[in-house]
């Protein structure tokens, strides 16, 4: 290395000295001199332009630019030399208070520079003295040229002779301007070397170098400087990480699986000749696709999105059965006992004699369906266990059981994963390991729509299918909002309608956040997934109710805790559903017990099924008709369209109520009308998109690490995902190893080179 070049690999401690990047690790997690060039401004003031002090919140921590409006010194009686110093800053409209308390001369040494006239930037955190906004003791560097100043130094002139001063995000161990100062460090001596970006692609979308983008993000002269660099910026995370998904697809496609191609006549045959309804054109179009890549030697790789009731479990019995054909094994990996229970249930049904092996009945080649799971008793277990081992088991059922240890297939060549969302990279990994020599085809079946971009990027080396219609005969859903605290007698109506239904011979579900019982407080919510409302559970009183009456228990009001299950269950039972065969259905239970429900609610012995949101993913009793959410505010908005794609799967029409208290016009009242305004998936992913982090929307996998993705939004920079991502598959595949873009795979390298954990939740 060059003596007096910074490059962006190098460590901070060598860039900025080891004092302040001790501070900046431990702060921000930065170490290298890319990490700190990475670490944007979060916004910029410009000069001129104060911030708007009334926007101050107590405990927020602070930056902010205004005007010396006041500054005086007072002397602390009985406190010997002790002074306190007051400033009044201003915006022109609102003042911020701030104190300083000195010993000794301190104080008339600082209130020197002090003059009232002067622009500077305050930071500190937020706090309140009589009723007045205040900073105690904040950092504070004073802006040249607004008043005469004899202590400016040539730096600190320099540091903000621009129009635009960078405001980082900061803590109270490292200002802002500390941090604009160490990235002027290493600016001023920063050798980026070749750009990554290929020439063409600059080129095609007009985009400044690295080098000048990187200048002009920390040290913009004007509005447009920043946003050119903006630009260019966003397409460095874009493309980059495009391009290591590339990568990784061609790697994937390189990896040897075992063909299994279509056999005339075997039991993917028979199954189809037996199926007792015609598959939708889009079923027999991924059934298509599906078959030809089963079929090729390398494995494949395959999302498959689809609406609840779009029948996706049909074409993994048929993927499944293609395999066996073939002479493997096929293991369908459920997130909960309850969907693998009712896989199991459904699947030996439709399949009837084709999986009875070795049964009197059974057709002459049938194989076997096993169904195995943490709560299956020791000799089912043992001779499970054995099915697969031999391969007697063609098709294997089960919950996260199926990634143990003893769990050993005799030729495992598909792995379906139903509702995807559930799962982690490692499980899926741990089966796709338990192929002997060869990857295993993977098949990830979701009815959580994923955004194109979320698809791109998160997703980024899965192929993807949609099954964008349901099979015809369906009905739709009509969704309502109950709005339970001004409407109280809308919920009454809602359970006279439960009962309309039960009279009619159709079954209910009332859902709950909440268990309840002994299992009280947070240990006993279960799955509910990011409850966007933001707001916890306040601990208080859930004895608000339990002598029956839900409507005047909800219409209380108050903070209480949400609505739970098993007080739910009761209050029904003694209240407005009294008669009806109520059960119970939640996390908590035995999975026989589990079982054994999910059997009688199937079999219609129960009429009114009060869960949580264990029946969220897959659950399927098409005479259930309507669905009664409670404190529906407490589940996300792609979590609702789960719920509800529980009713309305025959062909009695579906009816879903949103009972919330929520106040009319509040954000969380506004989600549950759009949910209520459409069944369109996909709007409702995007609104959920919208409304969360896109930290949380990438997932577990990235979670404590840091994030590629700083200035690129994922709904916002579409076009620009799509357009880097077809500038970077072009790359890749003209030259995999990016042999002749030794810059490129170098940033590759940088970015993800700590990250291969990310990269592979593919
Ligand atoms: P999901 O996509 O939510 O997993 P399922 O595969 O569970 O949907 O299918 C929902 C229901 O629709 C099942 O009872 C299934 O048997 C039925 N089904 C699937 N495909 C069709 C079709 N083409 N016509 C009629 N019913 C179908
Ligand atoms: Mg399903």
């Amino acid at each position: 290395m060059l003596p007096g070049v910074t490059t962006l690999r190098e460590p901070l401690s060598r860039a900025v000295g080891p004092k302040t990047s001790k501070v900046l690790e431990a702060q921000f997690g930065l170490l290298t001199v890319g990490d700190l060039l990475r670490h944007y401004p979060r916004r910029y003031y410009t000069r001129g332009e104060l911030t708007d002090l009334s926007s101050l919140r107590e405990g927020d921590h602070v930056t902010v630019l205004a005007r010396i409006a006041l500054a005086s010194l007072h002397p602390m009686p009985g406190q010997g030399n002790r002074t306190r110093g007051e400033v009044v800053v201003t915006d022109d409209r609102a003042k911020l208070l701030l104190t300083f308390f000195f010993r000794g001369y301190g104080g008339q040494h600082v209130f020197k520079r002090l003059v009232p006239g002067m622009i500077g930037m305050f930071a500190g955190t937020v706090s309140s003295f009589r009723g007045r906004l205040q900073l105690v003791h904040p950092e504070y560097e004073l802006l040249p040229g607004a008043a005469p100043n004899a202590d400016l130094t040539p730096e600190l002139a320099a540091e903000f002779a621009s129009e635009m001063i960078p405001v980082y995000p900061a803590s109270a161990k490292l200002s802002s301007w500390a941090i604009s100062r160490s990235i002027r460090t290493v600016l001023d001596t920063l050798d980026v070397g070749e750009d990554p970006l290929p020439a063409d692609v600059r080129e095609r979308y007009r985009l400044t170098g690295q080098a000048e983008a990187i200048r002009a993000i920390h040290r913009p002269l004007d509005t447009e400087d920043r946003d050119r660099a903006r630009d260019r910026l966003k397409w460095d995370e874009a493309f980059f990480l495009q391009a290591a998904l590339a990568q990784r697809r061609l790697a994937a496609a390189a990896m040897p699986a075992m063909p299994r191609p279509h056999i005339a006549g075997g039991i993917a045959d028979e199954f189809d000749a037996r199926l007792p309804f015609t598959l939708t054109a889009g079923q027999l179009a991924v059934g298509e696709t599906v078959a030809t890549e089963l079929a090729c030697a390398y494995p494949m790789h395959r999302l498959l999105q689809g609406e609840v009731g779009s029948g996706k479990t049909v074409i993994a019995i048929r993927a499944m059965l293609q395999v066996i054909d073939a002479g493997g094994q096929a293991a369908l990996l459920a997130p909960t006992e309850v969907l693998a229970q009712q896989h199991y249930r459904s699947i030996t049904a439709m399949l009837g004699p084709l999986a009875q092996r070795g049964q009197l009945g059974g057709a002459e080649h049938a194989t076997g369906v096993v169904l195995l799971t943490g709560s299956v008793g020791a000799a089912t277990r043992r001779s499970v266990l054995a099915d697969i081992f031999t391969g007697d088991a063609g098709i294997v059922i089960g919950t996260h059981a199926l990634l143990e240890d003893q769990v050993q297939f005799a030729d495992l060549g598909l792995v379906v994963v139903d509702e995807q969302h559930r799962f982690g990279v490692e499980q899926r990994d741990a089966l796709r390991g338990k192929a002997a020599d060869n990857r295993p085809h993977v098949l990830v079946m979701t009815a959580t729509p994923i955004p194109r971009t979320v698809a791109m990027t998160v997703y980024g080396d899965l192929e993807t299918s949609t099954l964008t219609e349901l099979p015809a005969g369906r009905s739709p859903i009509a969704t309502h909002v109950v709005p339970a605290a001004d409407k109280p007698h809308f919920l009454e109506r809602a359970w006279e309608r439960v009962r309309e239904e039960v009279a009619q011979g159709k079954q209910a579900y009332v859902v709950c956040p909440r268990i309840g019982g002994d299992s009280d407080g947070p240990a006993s919510y279960e799955a509910v997934g990011a409850p966007d409302g933001g707001d916890d559970a306040g601990g208080d009183d859930a004895g608000d109710f339990g002598d029956g009456a839900i409507p005047r228990a909800i219409a209380a009001g108050g903070r209480r805790q949400p609505l739970a299950v098993l007080d739910v269950a009761a209050a029904l039972e003694e209240g407005p559903l009294g008669g009806l065969r109520i059960g119970i259905l939640h996390g908590k239970l035995h999975p026989d017990e589990k079982d054994q429900v999910m059997r009688e609610f199937t079999a219609g012995a129960i009429d009114v099924l009060v869960a949580t949101t264990v029946i969220e993913v897959g659950v399927d009793v098409p005479n259930a008709t309507v669905m009664v959410i409670m404190d529906a505010e407490r589940f996300g908005v792609s979590q609702l369209h789960q719920l509800r794609g529980r009713v309305g799967r025959g062909a009695a029409p579906g009816l879903c109520l949103l009972v919330s208290e929520a106040p009319p016009a509040s954000p969380a009242r506004e989600r549950l009308d759009a949910v209520a305004a459409t069944l369109d998936g996909f709007k409702l992913s995007r609104l959920d998109l919208e409304q969360r982090r896109e930290g949380d929307v990438l997932g577990a996998a990235q979670a404590g690490q840091k994030s590629s993705l700083k200035l690129l939004r994922l709904l916002a920079d579409e076009d620009l995902i799509g357009q880097a991502r077809q500038e970077a598959t072009k790359v890749v595949s003209a030259d995999p190893a990016l042999a002749d873009h030794p810059a490129l795979r170098e940033a590759i390298d940088e970015l993800f080179g700590h990250q291969a954990d990310y990269l592979d939740k593919t």
